[in-house]
């Protein structure tokens, strides 16, 4: 009796005694790791401060490898190797991770999301497409989106471009330019099987996303005048005047020659000049020098190319005006003149350059889709024009 009755005393102390002895090991634990953890990482800092990146991520990568609840870190060395070109490594790092039962929905979205960045670093498009798919309805469904879209436009994946495009539509950006360029592309794609109302078709689409796509018009003015339908032509391509008159510039070597082609050459020149009033930057000059030249000879020429200095003076403008100069000049003053356009020769070379408006990338080829930083329609039509002058 009196021993049920006072259990309790001798149970107690035991309580006790265990609570103190976990506690006392819970600590021990504690205090190990917060001892290891940050000799560790400063370790690793010290390597990077002194330089020694790779050491420092060798580090980094010990300490991923034994301290499992550094998850963050995982995330990190993983984006650091995709940013290195560690692809392997990377997708390593990120499937590890996502092989993790303790993972967030939050953080396993965050490592699908970077593991399909890796993918497409690495040219596994599948795989990348694969998992950013499975995003489409997670709070990364607007990145996956973006990327996929990215994507498609690197494989020339129009029709699923334009698919994704329309689904990232929204108040801040309509996607109209890229839809529309899209369906350009699609256009070019059938024009190269010559398969021509499918072309035909896309192009209408192209303008019917957006009105104002001086490709589309282009375009479409190069397959009547493929056709020998010069009137056709001429029509589409003097429409873009109303909505991008500088783009005509791009055109205006075969417009020329579509007018010639049907008998209405004089019609074509006074047009050119017309323009060329109306529009000083319009990227025609040397067109319009040449016709001149070969149309009524090197007096009218000279008298052009020195009229539009006058009006409109630029550096390209006055090597054009030494250059018709020079072949009306006295013989002893042409090996002057000679150097001289030489030397303008080379100081406007960068005059008769593209350049981006967004990146800045210059090139000699008129580009709709910039090589560099893939945007879109960022050329303006005219040589020379750099961003800061726009
Ligand atoms: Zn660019």
């Amino acid at each position: 009796m009196l021993e049920s009755q006072y259990w309790w005393l001798i149970a107690f102390p035991i309580f006790f005694g265990l609570g103190w002895l976990a506690a006392r090991v819970d600590i021990k634990h504690v205090l190990s790791e917060t001892r290891s953890l940050p000799a560790a990482y400063f370790k690793g800092l010290n390597h990077l401060l002194n330089g020694e990146t790779n050491r420092a991520v060798e580090v980094y990568v010990d300490i991923a490898r034994h301290h499992a609840e550094t998850i963050e870190l995982q995330f990190s060395l993983g984006h650091l190797f995709r940013r290195r070109g560690e692809l392997e490594r990377a997708i390593n790092m990120h499937q590890k991770l996502l092989e993790r039962r303790e993972l967030t929905d939050a953080q396993r979205q965050s490592a699908q999301f970077e593991l399909a960045q890796d993918f497409m670093k690495a040219g596994l498009f599948d795989r990348a497409e694969a998992l950013l798919n499975e995003l489409q309805h997670s709070d990364y469904a607007r990145q996956a989106r973006t990327e996929l879209l990215g994507m498609y436009e690197l494989e020339k994946a129009w029709k699923k471009a334009i698919e994704t495009a329309q689904q990232l539509r929204d108040d801040s950006h309509s996607y109209q330019h890229e839809i529309a360029q899209f369906y350009c592309e699609l256009a070019e794609q059938s024009l190269t099987r010559s398969k021509k109302d499918e072309a035909r078709a896309y192009l209408a689409q192209a303008l019917e996303t957006h009105r104002q796509c001086s490709r589309a018009r282009l375009l479409r003015g190069e397959m009547a005048f493929a056709e020998q339908d010069y009137a056709a032509a001429i029509d589409e391509w003097l429409a873009l005047e109303s909505q991008e008159p500088h783009a005509l510039a791009l055109a205006m070597r075969q417009l020329m020659a579509a007018y010639d082609a049907s008998g209405r050459g004089d019609e074509g020149t006074t047009l050119l000049l017309r323009l060329l009033k109306h529009y000083p930057e319009l990227d025609v000059m040397d067109l319009a020098y040449e016709r001149l030249m070969s149309l009524q000879g090197v007096d009218a020429a000279y008298e052009f190319v020195r009229e539009r200095m006058r009006e409109h003076p630029t550096m390209p403008g006055l090597r054009k005006v030494l250059e018709a100069h020079l072949l009306v000049a006295p013989v002893e003053q042409k090996a002057e003149l000679e150097i001289i356009v030489r030397l303008l020769n080379d100081v406007t070379r960068d005059q008769s350059m593209y350049y981006c408006h967004h990146c800045g990338f210059k090139t000699k080829q008129y580009f709709w889709h910039c090589p560099a930083c893939n945007e879109w329609e960022t050329y303006p039509p005219v040589r020379g024009r750099k961003k800061a002058s726009a």
